[in-house]
């Protein structure tokens, strides 16, 4: 049975011309980029063309750019940098529907006496701006709101937001993890002073991240040890997965207009079809603002695990809720911030799609998942009780 990839926001296979180039570092040139030699110095300079790589998919400089080992403790350096660089401010804000990566930390600085202040979204995931404005402090350290949401897709006004934080002088952290590679960016023009992003999340391995730190922003590093990456990251750096996350970027660079044009058009094409054949099933978040690549999809009176347990007899990956809370049965944190019905909860599902994603595949899906959510809903018992007080 093939394979029908759509769970892309969880991780993506690595491209070929990724795994191409990394092959030399994991086999002929294993030489420490330290060393005083010449064999090691050629991957000195590999790893100096990743960092423009990189550089170059943000409109960002090469000294700009940190590599780490990935998403989560590129958004754990930076939130960490900011507040041990300003230890007299006791202030820091994020929004209800970050992922667990940014979320989780900000819960345990809250235990540690940290001030924290979290942004609600509405019922379409966006982010309340009024809250935001409202909040900020004298002693605010740092705020952190994600570029793109990972199960919504659903896009914050970054640029807004860093206008406004630039001018007050506060630091302005963005998990772009989602977002990179599936939409433009350009440090020159949005005033994000850190940003983070994961190599896994466009078509580079996992295990291999990156920060950008805008120059002059304050930074403390995370992992003290050797001079690596100018003494901001210590430990000898993984040579091959950092090349192959700027062979990656140059892709991503050379994909963004037209690959995730077709993107959007397939996701349409997905979202369109199942919408039209399966009732009482509605878009999660604002459709007029989201990645490219992403739609979540709320059936109601169905579980989504059922639902992804009979996908899977047709071999289609998808997700319920984010990647990283699949396994609980409880919806959510994203989907309960905004207010999405109990019923229509539980019974959504993430489709995220790349550019390996083909229309074939779409109409697989719109074939098989229709008849597993008309069987679902025959078996509830709330589907039933719902039909017959008229609610459904
Ligand atoms: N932030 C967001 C928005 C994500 O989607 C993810 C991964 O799902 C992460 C952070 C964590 O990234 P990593 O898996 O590279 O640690």
């Amino acid at each position: 049975m093939k394979t029908v990839y759509v769970d892309n926001n969880a991780t993506t296979r690595v491209a070929p011309e990724v795994f191409e180039a990394m092959t030399p570092f994991l086999t002929e040139l294993y030489g420490n980029p330290s060393s005083m030699y010449s064999f090691a110095g050629q991957v000195g300079r590999h790893l100096s063309d990743a960092r423009q790589h990189v550089a170059d998919l943000l409109n960002a400089a090469p000294e700009e750019i940190i590599f780490t080992s990935c998403g989560t403790e590129s958004d754990s350096t930076a939130i960490r940098a900011a507040i041990e660089s300003q230890p007299d401010k006791r202030h820091i804000m994020t929004s209800r529907v970050e992922h667990p990566a940014v979320k989780n930390l900000f819960e345990h600085l809250a235990r540690q006496g940290w001030q924290v202040s979290y942004v609600p979204v509405d019922a379409k995931g966006r982010l309340d701006m009024d809250y935001f404005h409202d909040h900020l402090r004298e002693d605010t350290a740092l705020v952190s709101l994600m570029w793109a949401n990972n199960e919504t897709g659903v896009l914050f006004p970054v640029e807004e937001i860093a206008a406004e934080l630039n001018a007050r002088g506060v630091l302005f952290h963005t998990d772009a993890i989602q977002a990179v590679g599936k939409i433009p960016m350009d440090m020159q023009k949005v005033g994000v002073d850190m940003l983070a992003l994961s190599g896994h999340k466009l078509h580079a391995p996992k295990g291999i991240g990156a920060l950008y730190v805008r120059k002059g922003t304050k930074f403390a590093p995370f992992i003290i040890g050797g001079h690596q990456e100018h003494g901001r990251r210590g430990g000898t750096e993984n040579v091959a997965s950092i090349v192959g996350l700027g062979r990656a970027c140059q892709l991503a660079g050379e994909n963004l207009a037209e690959e995730n044009q077709r993107v959007k058009a397939l996701r349409d094409k997905l979202e369109q079809g199942l919408l039209e054949q399966v009732p009482l099933a509605a878009v999660n978040g604002d459709a007029s603002r989201r990645l490219p690549n992403t739609t979540s999809i709320g059936f109601e009176y169905v579980e989504g695990e059922a639902i992804l347990l009979m996908m899977d007899q047709y071999g289609i990956c998808a997700s319920s809720g984010s990647a990283c809370t699949s396994g609980s049965l409880e919806p959510s944190h994203v989907l309960r911030a905004m207010g999405v019905p109990f019923t229509s909860a539980h019974g959504s599902i993430r489709f995220s799609l790349s550019i390996y994603n083909s229309e074939e595949e779409m109409d697989h899906i719109i074939t098989h998942l229709p008849p597993i959510i008309a069987r679902l809903r025959e078996m509830s018992p709330y589907y039933q009780e719902a039909r017959k007080s008229g609610a459904a």
